[in-house]
């Protein structure tokens, strides 16, 4: 539909008269239906920006029509004069017209994103503005700009895709149950989060171990991926030490390296009536994982790398540093050399993003809707180009 209107965008200068009846559909029909429940003009104005701006991808007609004419024009200047016999035709002046035009498109169409942006925040509630800001600053739309495909099981249900879109605009997700019956507590989004009801909160956690242990499979071999491995036996009166999972030949050929994930609600009371900020969120929870496994994998060649994740998919930095070594690790295996870094790396983080997506909708309504899905997807033959 984007392509489609984009088109005609570029070709005929559009009258905002004909486009609002358009804009007004999408407002007032499409996003009350993706999000099941009424939406206010301010929102409507930040999900009407591009995902990287914190939008939900779906394009306001009246902005495209206004900056894609303009651009269309600049960039087929030398071609047009051209063809009006004004000048002859060089297709280096061509390109490099081309390549002007679009890169000052694109720089005023981001400032006028995020002036957008900047006037419809202080219509928001403020309660709201920590998930806002996280959608707006890190990349967590993975789920949202992946292309679904049952190839690489990208797909998620209606209310997992749900969830997932209220839940990255601050709102409560609609059917949830008024009260959590478990300890009877108003149900929240914060509280179905951490609420140990049914063990959800551990099938969530399990969820992302599994996913990550298939990719870890995928990049370096399945044969040496194990699951839930203790790495220290406990001593009278104290706990162990069990690692998520452990992988040969990850950093170091031979050498044994273990994982263990955790997933944080950065909007907790906690960290939100402190206005901690999600780095440093994620850091206390690096730091605290590395304390406790120092001392289990100090004595042998084990090495320890935490993987700190936000319910919402902001990733701590070295799980950062180790999805990048994973991707590079996949570009050396058939069936992915080629590929480029970037896509790779971003195929992943759209798993890991996806599969984060279910494990929180999962949580957040119990587990009356069946089980996980797996990743679906052994060698990387499914990767659709166009998915990021
Ligand atoms: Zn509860």
């Amino acid at each position: 539909m984007h392509a489609i209107g984009d088109l005609g965008f570029r070709v005929v200068l559009t009258d905002e008269c004909a486009l609002s009846p358009l804009r007004e559909a999408i407002a007032k029909e499409l996003l009350p239906a993706l999000l099941g429940g009424p939406v206010t003009p301010s929102e409507v104005d930040l999900m009407l920006l591009p995902a990287r701006h914190g939008g939900t991808g779906i394009r306001d007609p009246l902005d495209r029509a206004a900056a894609a004419y303009p651009a269309s024009r600049a960039s087929t200047k030398v071609v047009s004069k051209s063809v009006q016999g004004k000048a002859p035709f060089h297709p280096g002046d061509h390109r490099a017209t081309i390549r002007h035009a679009l890169t000052r498109s694109k720089q005023q169409q981001d400032v006028a994103h995020k002036t957008k942006r900047e006037a419809a925040l202080p219509h928001i509630d403020r309660r709201r503005h920590r998930v806002l800001s996280r959608s707006a600053e890190y990349k967590t739309s993975g789920w949202l700009t992946t292309l679904p495909s049952t190839d690489n099981n990208t797909g998620l249900d209606a209310a997992e895709f749900r969830d997932a879109l209220n839940m990255r605009y601050g709102r409560h997700p609609p059917g949830l149950a008024a009260r959590c019956d478990h300890c009877n507590q108003p149900l929240t989004v914060d509280h179905a989060l951490c609420c140990k009801r049914y063990g959800l909160v551990i099938r969530r956690h399990d969820e992302l171990r599994d996913t990550f242990a298939e990719l870890i499979g995928m990049a370096w071999g399945d044969a040496g991926v194990r699951r839930e491995v203790v790495l220290k036996e406990g001593e009278e009166g104290e706990g162990g030490v069990r690692a998520d999972i452990v992988a040969r030949g990850v950093w170091e050929r031979q050498a044994a390296a273990s994982f263990d994930i955790c997933i944080t609600d950065p909007d907790a009371t906690s960290y939100a009536s402190k206005n901690r900020s999600t780095k440093s969120i994620l850091k206390q929870h690096e730091t605290a994982k590395k304390k406790k496994y120092r001392s289990a994998v100090c004595d042998s060649r084990v090495t320890f790398c935490p993987l700190v994740v936000t319910c919402d998919g902001v990733w701590g930095h070295d799980a950062n540093v180790f999805i990048a070594h994973m991707a590079h690790a996949l570009l050396e295996k058939e069936g992915w050399k080629g590929r480029g870094f970037s896509h790779v790396s971003g195929w992943i983080r759209s798993r890991l993003s996806i599969a984060l997506a279910r494990a929180t909708s999962f949580c957040l309504r119990g587990g009356g809707r069946g089980g996980f899905a797996g990743l679906g997807c052994a060698d990387g033959a499914g990767i659709d180009p166009s998915s990021p």
